[in-house]
């Protein structure tokens, strides 16, 4: 259980950052879904409710999801579902139950990095940016290959560019951690891979693309993705296991891409 010394119910995204930077065991509460499971010891819990980060929004270019949406909002939204297909829903819908996704945050799905994620994939592929409230945009995709940034997650920004999504993964059982998960972007007949719970956390299959983008099969695309990418061990699974249903499960997510265009 997390221990807290202090806590702050901040009036702007500004006091949030400012005890951040100022204090190094301070830490922001998202809907506590994982902080709760952990033994940290917290100085200063930021709470940010009073912020009104819970929403989705449309700009003329972009779909905006604040921070402290509930991942059960994102798969209910019928903006998203009409504008990048079924893959946020799906990626969303099979996370443990209702009650957890009612609580659980946008925030801390994208600020906690989580190899296991089935939405930070769908994410990537849907090219969207995260807003930190002192750092400024950055690309989702990069962002999970550089070093943390110890800053608030505002929101996120999805382009409204004619891109869909598909995604696909395999469980033991519907509300299982996934053994492996994918997803596929297509923007403009050009398409992009990403592959996660691998267990390590999702990438980009760059060889797996250059075969779709080619015109070949998607059975040919998943076997490339299988070839190119590292898979581990955990107890959910071998990496010769991941590595075996790798094929498929990109398969499927191509074949959920196309099926939204
Ligand atoms: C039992 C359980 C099973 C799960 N199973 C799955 C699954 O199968 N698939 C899946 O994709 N996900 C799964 N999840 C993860 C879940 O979907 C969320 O991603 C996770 O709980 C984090 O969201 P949170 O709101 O609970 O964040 P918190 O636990 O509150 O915070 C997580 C981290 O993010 C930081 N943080 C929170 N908000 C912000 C912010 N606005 N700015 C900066 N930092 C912030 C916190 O300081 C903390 O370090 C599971 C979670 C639980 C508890």
């Amino acid at each position: 259980m997390m221990n807290i010394d202090r806590y702050v119910r901040v009036s702007s995204l500004y006091e949030a950052s400012d005890i951040l930077r100022k204090d190094k065991a301070a830490c922001i509460l998202g809907g506590c879904g994982y902080l709760r499971l952990g033994r940290k010891k917290i100085s200063t819990a930021i709470d940010l409710s009073l912020l009104s980060l819970s929403y989705i929004t449309e700009t003329p270019t972009t779909i905006e999801i604040g921070a402290m949406t509930p991942l059960r909002d994102i798969e209910t939204s019928s903006l998203i579902e009409r504008t990048y297909g079924s893959a946020l829903r799906k990626s969303t819908e099979g996370i443990v139950g209702v009650q957890l996704r009612n609580v659980v945050t946008l925030g801390g799905t994208v600020a906690g990095r989580y190899p296991f994620s089935d939405i930070l994939p769908v994410l990537m592929a849907l090219e969207t940016n995260i807003h930190f409230a002192e750092s400024g945009k950055i690309s989702l995709e990069k962002y999970m290959t550089e070093k943390a940034i110890r800053d608030v997650v505002e929101k996120i920004s999805i382009p409204k560019n004619g891109q869909k999504a598909g995604f696909a993964s395999m469980r033991h059982s519907e509300t299982d951690y996934a053994i492996l998960n994918a997803a596929v972007g297509i923007k403009n007949g050009d398409y992009k891979i990403f592959v996660g719970a691998r267990p390590q956390k999702a990438v980009r299959a760059p060889e797996a693309e250059d075969v779709l983008n080619s015109g070949r099969s998607f059975e040919d695309t998943g076997r490339a993705a299988a070839a190119e990418l590292i898979f581990g061990d955990n107890t959910r699974g071998s990496a010769d296991y991941r590595k075996a249903i790798c094929k498929a499960i990109v398969q499927r997510a191509g074949e959920e891409a196309i099926n939204a265009v």
